[in-house]
C-alpha cells in the first residue's frame, strides 16, 4: 500500500506515520527528517538545502524529486510506504504520478489532514523532536516521561528552529501557496480522503484507519 499523508505543517503527519508505519508493514518517509538528517551530518545535499529549511522555504523540486526516488527505489519500499511531506507541489506530485506509472504501481491513499492555523501555531510552538532518533513530542500533549529526554534513546530533546513563531508563519504561508493546491489535484484524481486532524490523536488514528480499511 503506498498512501500520503498531505497536510500543513503541524497537522500530524508525523505523529500518524510514526504509528501507522508500526500497525501497516510500510516505512515511513519523511523528505523533512531526511534533509534534516543530512544538514546534521553536513553531507553534500545537507550544505545544499541547509538554507532553505532555516527560512521555511521549500527545496528546489528537482532536488526533491530524486532525492524521493532514490530513497523509494530501496528494497525496503517494495512492501509500500507512507510518504510524510512529499510531495509539497503540484511539480512534486506529478513527478510521483508519472514515477509510479513507470514502475506499474500506483497511490492507494491521500490523507488531506485538516487542521485549523491557530491549532497549527500552537502546536509547532510547544513541539519537541528527538534529535537523534527524531521522535516526537509536544511540551502539553504529549511529554516526555522523564523531563526533556526523548522516551525511545535517551537524548534531549529540542525544539527546531523553523518552529519559532517567524519562520512558523513563512511556512504556514508557502503551504497556503504552494502545497494546498494539492487537495484538489487530488479530489480530481479521486483517490483524496479528508480527516479531522484536530481531534485527540488516537481519534485521528482511527479515522485514517477507518479510510484505508
Ligand atoms: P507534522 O508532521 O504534520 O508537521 P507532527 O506530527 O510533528 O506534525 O505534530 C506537530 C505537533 O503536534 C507535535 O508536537 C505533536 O506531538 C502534536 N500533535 C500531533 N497530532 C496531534 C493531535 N491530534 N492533537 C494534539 N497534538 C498533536
Ligand atoms: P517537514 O519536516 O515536513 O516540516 O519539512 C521541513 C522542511 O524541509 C520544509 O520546510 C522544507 O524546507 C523542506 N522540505 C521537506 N519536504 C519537502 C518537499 N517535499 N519539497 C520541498 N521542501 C521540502
Amino acid at each position: 500500500m503506498r498512501v500520503v499523508l498531505l497536510g500543513p505543517p503541524g497537522a500530524g503527519k508525523g505523529t500518524q506515520a510514526q504509528i501507522l508505519e508500526e500497525n501497516y508493514e510500510l516505512m515511513h518517509i519523511s523528505t523533512g527528517d531526511i534533509f534534516r538528517q543530512n544538514i546534521k551530518n553536513e553531507t553534500a545535499l545537507g550544505k545544499k538545502v541547509k538554507a532553505y529549511l532555516a527560512a521555511g522555504q521549500l527545496v528546489p523540486d528537482e532536488l526533491t524529486i530524486d532525492l524521493i526516488w532514490d530513497r523509494l527505489d530501496q528494497a525496503d519500499c517494495d512492501k509500500g510506504y507512507l510518504l510524510d511531506g512529499f510531495p509539497r507541489t503540484i511539480v512534486q506530485a506529478e513527478a510521483l504520478n508519472d514515477g509510479l506509472a513507470t514502475r506499474g504501481k500506483k497511490l492507494d491513499y491521500v490523507i488531506n489532514i485538516r487542521v485549523d492555523n491557530e491549532v497549527l501555531i500552537r502546536r509547532l510552538a510547544g513541539r519537541r523532536v528527538c534529535p537523534e532518533c527524531g521522535a516526537t513530542y509536544h511540551v502539553d500533549v504529549k511529554p516526555p516521561k522523564v523531563g526533556e529526554i526523548c522516551d525511545v534513546c535517551g537524548t534531549t530533546v529540542i525544539q527546531r528552529t523553523d518552529d519559532k513563531i517567524e519562520t512558523v508563519r513563512d511556512r504556514l504561508q508557502v503551504y497556503e501557496t504552494q502545497t494546498a493546491p494539492l487537495i484538489d489535484f487530488y479530489e480530481k484524481q479521486g483517490n483524496l480522503i479528508t480527516v479531522d486532524g484536530s481531534m485527540p490523536v488516537d481519534e485521528v488514528t482511527a479515522a485514517i484507519q477507518n479510510a484505508i480499511h
